[in-house]
């Protein structure tokens, strides 16, 4: 049977070219990709094309974005065998990990890729991304479909979307998951390894729930940090979820005051998640004494989660209507495969 796909096209370098008498990018009529990319008619697997009705850098997908995303695959689940989405690459972590957690039951890819280079360019990377992600999209065992699963395919690699970090604003090969192993690799046979793969359990249907509580707030913290700016900074939005990008594997300040600061904000019903700075391993409360601090404060531990994914996890369970446990519980739970069990 021919396996279809739908290709979402959002915006991105990917979809750009150069204007030679100006110099700069600008985005092209994604509807003639078959002229650039004649290939995609030889592929074994029929394409259909949507597209956002403005191309968008990255930086301006947000979760209005995400939801009409997710909305779309939903609309169009029964359709099709795998979905893939053409996307910037600089914002394409923050949205995969958020649509891993809005598709639940997912029993078909859901495909992330873009490029460094426009897909005009002689160089470009756009072109092997495209045709081989969508390989991927479209990649079955009989009826089953091999990635069930939110991933991000660039430059040979096939990785989990909630575990991804935008490496390289320059290198081909931009994204990288340091918590955890490749789900596929692209040589000269196209492997998926099967024991990296996600998959739900067998009672879970396929849902989309869009649900998303802005009311989360990043803070990285960094040596001779100003408590005092800190403290008129924080206490104005009414936050319900603080990440806090803490050092190496849980440590923070010792200063009493910093203490103070950080109970001031629980007693606000705000929960505080945290999170290391570091790019790969996890946290552990309790390893030295500078970090016990987040046991008496009654932390989230957001063991190895990226930033990403504790951003947009905190997002999606906060005041979410589906969920009956209380947030922290929920939160230390591995739901889609983003952080350890
Ligand atoms: N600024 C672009 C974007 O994220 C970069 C890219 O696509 O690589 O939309």
């Amino acid at each position: 049977m021919k396996r279809k796909v739908l290709l979402l096209y959002t915006g991105g370098t990917i979809g750009m070219e150069k204007d030679y008498e100006s110099g700069s990018l600008k985005a092209f009529d994604f509807s003639n990709i078959a002229s650039r990319i004649p290939e995609i008619s030889l592929l074994d697997c029929d394409v259909n094309l949507h597209q956002f009705s403005t191309p968008l850098d990255s930086s301006d997908v947000g979760p209005e974005h995400w939801s009409m995303m997710a909305e779309m695959i939903k609309e169009h689940y029964e359709d099709y065998s795998g979905f893939l989405i053409l996307h910037g690459t600089d914002t394409m972590a923050y949205t995969a990990s958020a649509l891993s957690f809005m598709l639940k039951g997912l029993r078909k890819p859901v495909i992330l890729t873009g490029s460094q280079l426009p897909i005009g360019d002689l160089r470009t990377d756009a072109k092997e991304n495209l045709l081989t992600a969508l390989y991927y999209a479209s990649f079955y065992d009989g009826e089953e479909a091999v990635v069930q699963e939110v991933a991000l395919y660039f430059e040979y690699k096939l990785l989990r979307g909630n575990r991804c970090i935008k490496a390289s604003a320059e290198n081909f090969d931009a994204f990288k998951t340091p918590n955890y192993p490749l789900l596929g690799q692209s040589g000269v046979n196209l492997e998926a390894y099967r024991n990296a793969l996600f998959r739900p359990s067998q009672e879970e249907i396929f849902e989309v729930d869009t649900h998303i509580c802005k009311k989360v707030f990043l803070l990285w913290i960094f040596p001779g940090m100003n408590l005092h700016a800190l403290e008129n900074f924080i206490q104005d939005p009414p936050i319900k979820v603080l990440i806090l990008g803490v050092f190496g594997s849980g440590t923070f300040f010792s200063d009493k005051k910093f203490e103070d600061f950080l109970f001031q904000i629980r007693n606000c019903g705000t929960e505080i998640v945290i999170i290391s700075q570091c790019m790969s391993g996890e946290i552990s409360i309790g390893k030295y004494d500078n970090s016990n601090i987040f046991k008496r404060i009654g932390a989230i531990n957001g063991r190895d989660l990226t930033v990403e994914s504790a951003l947009t996890k905190a997002m999606h369970l906060m005041d979410n209507p589906r969920y009956t446990e209380d947030f922290k519980s929920l939160f230390q739970k591995n739901l889609r495969g983003e952080m350890l069990n």
